[in-house]
């Protein structure tokens, strides 16, 4: 049974309130395990030997619907699954959908050097930080062990990702694991022709395996007889077919498997689920249909509920959408994407730059950050703490007001006549009624900047510097 209020949590903590974790009370606690935004070990009471038996219980009772495991070593290791809730709103997702794009093993080796190395150095900004790709599938096409426990060795020589080992095969498979076995890699797949081989490798060498059958009677007997021989860390490949009725299933197949998890409780098929959209590949043979076919797939089951996916394409146009799509879903829908707010300087600002407010919504921030430089806009530009809500709705809210701008100055100990010749601030043109109220209590002179930031450049031509009153 899991956990699911504060209240039944605070049963099982110490109930003395002694504030060690940072909360005045062991109920306030209870309410941030629930949340996940702190974790048990906060509680440094709960880890004396008094308390032994009842942070195992709740560790238990604390676990998450959906196991999660992880994947690879050091720092790049991935966790997947981990998910309590069917739908993102009743609470948030965890462990974002793990991307492992394909190598394979009949690959000349300068070629797979540099498809590994344009895997591994992926990245692109966005709203504050890098998004990346997670994991190298490396696939065995030639059917020889030799063969792929080479590739696997060359991919592992060029790369710190976690790795996936692809076969049937279970000679293959362990040729590969021989070569990489302190680095915890999946192994893909166990199906129920090779299920008993690929179960003692598993056991042996103590890694995370998939099971595949896109049959879900027998995916569920294939993880009940995993789960019996101990082998727990499991992931669940219902079948990726990127076609028609065929397509339908496999979508139905997804969510049947995560209401099974999660709202019927089925311990036994509550595991990470597998995509594959790189079976595009297989169906169409133009390269561009076929990535914006494993793209569209890649979504699907971004949204419905891939926690890992083998893909192919490494077009912008397909890991673009792919990454922006995986940040969004799995951003936390109680926090708002902020930024810390203060003034930031944009490229070296004088006493003649001009002063830009801007709000602390992430997306808001660094569109405006990334308009002003790459047009090459000194200036200082200012994120007041709107509780991370955009200029607009913040105006309307009453998050976005002259008090707040003033204090913004005043916390960064930005004082106008030290640091600028002119005295004025530019305020954002979504926020032009608290014009006057910005003046009356900053006694500072406020301009009307344009409505997007995209038009800062043509507005600067036109208005900065401000002409003398
Ligand atoms: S540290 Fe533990 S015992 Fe102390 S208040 Fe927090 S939850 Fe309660």
């Amino acid at each position: 049974m899991k956990l699911n209020s504060p209240l039944q949590v605070y049963k099982y903590l110490p109930q003395t309130n002694c504030a060690e974790c940072g909360e005045t009370t062991c109920m306030a606690f209870a309410a941030h395990l629930i949340d996940r935004s702190k974790k048990l070990d906060n509680c440094p009471p709960i880890l004396k030997e008094a308390f032994k038996k009842k942070y195992i219980e709740l560790l238990t009772l604390l676990a998450p619907e959906i196991r999660e495991i992880t994947i690879g070593v050091g720092e790049r290791a991935k966790k997947i699954g981990g998910d309590d809730v069917i739908y993102r709103h009743q609470l948030t997702f965890f462990d974002p959908t793990a991307f492992a794009y394909d190598v394979w093993d009949t690959m000349p080796e300068k070629e797979l050097v540099e498809r590994v190395n344009k895997i591994s150095n992926f990245k692109k900004f966005y709203i504050g930080k890098f998004l990346r790709v997670d994991m190298i599938a490396v696939r065995c096409v030639s059917g020889d062990a030799a063969k792929f426990a080479a590739a696997v060795k060359k991919v592992n020589e060029t790369t710190t990702l976690p790795l996936i080992l692809c076969s049937f095969d279970p000679a293959i498979l362990k040729s590969g694991l021989e070569v990489v076995k302190d680095k915890n890699p999946l192994l893909y797949a166990a199906n129920e022709k090779n299920w008993g081989e690929v179960a003692e490798l598993a056991l042996n060498y103590k890694v995370p395996v998939v099971l595949f059958s896109s049959d879900l009677d027998k995916l569920k007997s294939l993880a009940l007889t995993f789960g019996e021989m101990g082998i727990k860390d499991l992931v669940l490949d219902p079948g990726t077919y990127p076609q028609g009725k065929q397509l339908k299933e496999t979508f139905e197949r997804f969510i049947k498997l995560r209401r099974s998890g999660i709202k019927e409780a089925q311990k036994d098929m509550a595991y990470p689920v597998m995509a594959v959209p790189l079976n595009a590949w297989l169906v169409y043979k133009d390269t561009a249909a076929a990535s914006y076919w494993e793209t569209v797939l890649a979504s699907v089951f971004t949204v419905r509920y891939g926690d890992i996916m083998i893909l192919h394409s490494l077009e912008p146009y397909a890991m673009l959408p792919e990454v922006h799509l995986r940040e969004t879903i799995y951003t936390d829908p109680r926090t708002p994407a902020k930024v810390a707010p203060g003034v930031n300087q944009v490229g070296t600002p004088t006493k003649d730059s001009p002063v830009i407010v801007t709000t602390n919504f992430a997306l808001t921030y660094y569109t405006v950050e990334s308009d002003l430089s790459s047009n090459k806009i000194n200036c200082y530009l200012a994120a007041v703490d709107t509780d991370g809500i955009g200029v607009e709705a913040a105006v309307a809210g009453g998050q976005l007001t002259a008090a707040k701008i003033k204090d913004a100055f005043q916390k960064a100990n930005f004082e106008f006549k030290d640091k600028t010749s002119h005295s004025t601030v530019i305020l954002p043109g979504l926020a032009a009624r608290l014009q006057g109220d910005v003046e009356d209590v900053t006694g500072l002179r406020v301009m009307i900047g344009p409505p997007d930031s995209g038009r800062i450049p043509g507005w600067m031509e036109k208005n900065w510097p401000p002409k003398p009153k």
